[in-house]
């Protein structure tokens, strides 16, 4: 069972513990991974947004720019004398070049004419050549953009003439196009602006503007500013190629796309920070979840090794005898069938065999329950250490047990087995202090001569244990065909029993009991008879035991009672005695079935005698004395049948208020002749005066028995000798001529002779 146990809490260990704490795992990673993972969205989230303001705030830097360019670009003088091309270069140089580098430190600037001829490249420094043809190509875009606007914004009016009527963007009055480009390495926001005339007004037709281009050089200086713009801590300057790891970086671009430069910053990470400040938290919570979770499991597998164990507690309790714990009926049954299953030819035979304690009855009822647990666990016992391992012993019912023999050679092995029990069964059992001897009968049925099915088998082993209690108990019986053929026999009598009961098949017959006083008959017995159709007359020493073993004893043993009261009118002056077996003596309503048969034929209870064995005392002694005492009390005589056959204890006699005494007639038979038979004889007439019971000598078959009895002064007399039992009508002169000498015997020996 243990073993049985820990496999079945390894499999729940298996099923339900390791899925738990898999899922458990499972969900606390999940939940950690979701929270980095949103940690990570968020910073990115941030930086994009830093990039995004990074960026804005580039653009107004660049808008500043443009916004700066305006006075210079947007002026009238400017736009004519850009017209005017070459010849005016020096006044643009000084004009508008000079002034946004002194006004607003445009450092460098270039002026190209409406052809796109450079007419001013402005150094602050005095540098002559910075202006390369790879500058020009990256500003292509952006001026030509700035000029197509500028020939756009030319509106037709309705006199013929352009009016240059352009539309701005935000708060600038020029047109403009802005960006970052390289010069000699180094990177510089630069803005396009058309010059334009201020009066907004030109007369001429539409022609590409001149433009102005400004670059303002992107140091340290308007970093600085663009951190404060935006924000952002610290921003650094790196080749575009040079990624500093750890920091958001966004990468400017020039006109044509190609990388100016790139620009880092340490970015908040927000996420990241809310990640710190929940992770210990989180971890705590991991913790207690684990904890909570181990506990809890810990509870499952208790309540489960618990459940299991009383599981198996409760099947086993449902299998075992609880007194001895051997296997009970229905788990005998059980394993009876498994064996049978497995039977192959090589294996031997299967011997199945019932056990019943001899007379277990008397233990019980003589020293108690609790001495007779003693007794079934000492045989259990016994039991138990001689049935092979391969074999099973079970308790089927109080004093009954049931083995099974597996794997046996022969039936001599069998044989051997069942000796072993008897001999183990020899030492005396000791009880409460006093030493026991118990018997047993075994019935065995045998597989596959027998049968081979488990019913089959039991019924079979139940016959030959009826065989061995018949034949004398303490001792084993193999099963037979021929005892088969007795149970259907014993089972077809009981049927046509049952049948000639209710058809009043029956008959009495009664034999006159003597009186040795004064040769008169004073009382008559009624003993059943049956003559069957074709079996002819049948015993009741036969049939009587049958009728007690098929529950048909009740309504026999009325019958006969209502029969004597009946007849018993015929002899107004003899008591008439009925034999009441013990199964009907002890029926609840036997009292009431008396009296109500007495009234309904009118006899007096006194005139009735009860006869009861011994056997009737079997268990329930108070109930007996009490049925005894009622039928005292009603004025009915009872007789104690057959003393001497039994156990014959005298402590009955003291305790239960007998009437009569009938000797059993085999004290009688040795009577004529042998001393120690009369000794005997004359001690339970000694004894009848003395407990002041009528006795009654039965089976009287000889003068010289009935002589001897007289003589020591037995007061009745029954028996052949007197008279056979016979038929109302043929005992009638009987009795009528009883007491008056001659008449009589020439009646009596008729009927003995009969
Ligand atoms: P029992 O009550 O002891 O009856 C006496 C038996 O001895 C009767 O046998 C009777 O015929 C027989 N008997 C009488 N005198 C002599 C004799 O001189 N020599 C010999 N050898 N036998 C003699 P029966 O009628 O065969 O009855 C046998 C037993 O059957 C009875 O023994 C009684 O125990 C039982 N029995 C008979 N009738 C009834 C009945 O109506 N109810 C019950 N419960 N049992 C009955
Ligand atoms: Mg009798
Ligand atoms: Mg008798």
């Amino acid at each position: 069972m243990e073993a049985g146990n820990s496999i079945k809490n390894g499999r729940i260990a298996n099923t339900i513990i390791m899925p738990v704490i898999g899922i458990v795992v499972l969900a606390v990673l999940f939940v950690f991974a979701m929270l980095v993972w949103s940690s990570r969205l968020t910073d990115e989230a941030a930086v994009s947004s830093e990039r995004m303001l990074l960026n804005e705030s580039i653009q107004l830097q660049l808008d500043q720019i443009a916004k700066q360019q305006e006075g210079a670009a947007v002026w009238d003088d400017a736009f004519f004398r850009a017209e005017r091309g070459l010849e005016n270069r020096d006044w643009l140089r000084h004009h508008v070049s000079a002034w946004l580098a002194e006004g607003y430190g445009h450092s460098r600037s270039l002026i190209l004419d409406s052809d796109r001829n450079v007419l001013v490249a402005f150094d602050r420094s005095g540098e002559a050549s910075w202006v390369s043809e790879a500058l020009l190509n990256a500003l292509k875009g952006p001026i030509a953009r700035v000029r197509a606007r500028y020939i756009n914004s030319f509106v037709l009016t309705p006199s013929g003439t352009y009016k240059f009527q352009p539309v701005y963007r935000n708060y600038h009055h020029s047109l403009f196009e802005t960006g970052l480009v390289r010069i000699e390495s180094a990177p510089y926001y630069f803005t396009v602006t058309a010059i334009a005339p201020d009066l907004h007004t030109i007369g001429s037709d539409r022609e590409p503007p001149s433009v102005v281009i400004s670059f303002v050089p992107m140091n340290s200086l308007s970093l600085g500013r663009l951190a404060e713009m935006s924000g952002l801590s610290s921003i650094t300057a790196t080749q575009p190629a040079n990624v500093r790891p750890g920091m958001a970086d966004v990468v400017l671009k020039d006109p044509n796309n190609a990388s100016v430069i790139r620009l880092n910053w340490e970015p908040k990470r927000p996420g990241t920070d809310m990640l710190n400040r929940i992770l210990p938290v989180m971890v705590i919570l991991a913790l207690a979840v684990a904890v909570l979770t181990a506990v809890l499991l810990n509870y499952a597998r208790q309540s489960t090794r618990k459940l299991a164990t009383s599981e198996a507690k409760a099947v086993y309790a449902s299998q075992h005898d609880s007194l001895t714990g051997l296997p009970n009926r229905d788990f005998f049954n059980d394993l009876l069938k498994q064996s049978l299953a497995s039977i192959d030819e090589d294996r031997g035979l299967t011997a199945v065999v019932y056990i019943d304690l001899d007379h277990f009855k008397d233990i019980n009822d003589t020293l108690g329950h609790a001495a007779g647990d003693e007794v079934l666990r000492a045989v259990t016992a016994r039991l138990r250490a001689i049935v092979p391992p391969t074999g099973t012993v079970a308790r089927i019912s109080g004093d009954e047990f049931a083995m099974v023999l597996n794997q046996c050679s022969s039936r001599a092995l069998i044989e051997y087995q069942l000796s072993r029990v008897q001999d183990e069964l020899i030492r005396p059992v000791k009880v409460a202090g006093t030493e026991l001897f118990v018997s047993l009968s075994m019935g065995a049925a045998v597989a596959p001569m027998d049968g081979s099915g488990a019913g089959e088998l039991l019924r079979k082993a139940d016959i030959a244990l009826y065989d061995a209690k018949a034949n004398g108990r303490g001792r084993w019986s193999f099963f037979d065909p021929s005892m088969e053929e007795y149970v259907q026999t014993r089972d077809n009598i009981a049927r046509e029993l049952r049948r000639a009961i209710d058809n009043d098949a029956l008959a009495v017959a009664y034999q006159p009991q003597m009186s040795s006083k004064t040769g008169k008959i004073t009382a008559i017995e009624t003993l059943v008879r049956w003559t069957h159709p074709e079996r002819g007359p049948i015993s009741p020493a036969n049939f009587v035991p049958i009728a007690e073993e098929t529950g048909l004893i009740n309504d026999l043993g009325l019958w006969v009672l209502r029969r004597a009261c009946r007849d018993a009118h015929l002899w107004p002056d003899v008591m008439i005695s009925v034999n009441i077996s013990p199964t009907q003596f002890r029926h609840p309503r036997f009292i009431d079935q008396l009296i109500e048969t007495l009234a309904s034929y009118d006899l007096p209870p006194s005139r009735l005698e009860i006869e009861v064995t011994e056997s009737v005392f079997a268990g329930k002694d108070m109930a007996v004395l009490n049925v005894m005492k009622r039928l005292r009390e009603l004025g009915i005589k009872i007789a104690l049948d057959d003393f001497g056959s039994g156990y014959s204890s005298l402590s009955y006699l003291r305790r239960f208020p007998f009437d009569i005494l009938k000797i059993d007639r085999d004290f009688i038979l040795p009577a004529g002749d042998s001393p120690q038979a009369q000794a005997i004889l004359r001690t339970i007439i000694d004894l009848g005066e003395a407990l002041d019971m009528t006795v009654v000598a039965e089976g009287i078959e000889t003068q010289e028995q009935m002589e001897f009895l007289t003589s020591i002064g037995c007061e009745r007399l029954q028996g052949y000798y007197i008279s056979r039992p016979g038929p109302a009508q043929e005992i009638a002169p009987v009795i009528a001529g009883s007491g008056f000498g001659d008449q009589f015997k020439i009646v009596t020996e008729q009927l003995r002779a009969g």
